[in-house]
């Protein structure tokens, strides 16, 4: 087993074991749920901004221990970032996962969440790893529609 995919399997066991971020919807909050039919994953994400950048974000539900790491990691690297940022984010992650674009830049802008390139080898998994993340956008539009992976 290479470094990488040690280091990818712990992070994926910490976070999906102890989630960083997770609760229940304060008063104000965005929020918006997520449902990955294929794999069974249900979360909902919640949102606060303030002027432009997220003060706020945090999530709940039920999932697999790559969609809960995921979701985990997701609300720790958001918190702070400005809509935009987090967008680009958004797309360097799809990249990531998928193996599109050029892998080295992507790497460089996810810092931590560089360990998900290990889903590439799964592609059944990509979904679970981007629910969050559909769901958190979905949260920014107060969509009414659950975001679905499909
Ligand atoms: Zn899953």
């Amino acid at each position: 087993m290479s470094e990488f995919r040690e280091l990818y399997q712990e992070v994926i066991l910490d976070h999906g074991k102890n989630p960083r971020n997770f609760r229940e919807a304060l008063a104000g909050e965005h929020t918006a749920f997520g449902h990955n039919p294929l794999c069974g994953d249900k979360l909902e994400v919640h949102v606060e901004m303030n002027n432009g950048v997220i003060e706020n974000v945090a999530f709940n539900g039920e999932g697999c221990a790559i969609s809960t790491a995921s979701a985990s990691m997701m609300t720790q690297t958001l918190k702070g970032k400005t809509l935009e940022e987090a967008e680009t984010m958004f797309r360097s992650f799809h990249n990531l996962i998928t193996g599109n674009g050029d892998t080295e830049t992507e790497l460089g802008g996810l810092g931590k969440l560089a360990v998900f390139s290990g889903v590439r080898e799964f592609p059944v998994r990509v979904k679970c790893a981007t629910l969050a993340w559909h769901t958190f956008k979905a949260a920014l539009d107060r969509s009414e529609e659950p975001a679905s992976t499909e």
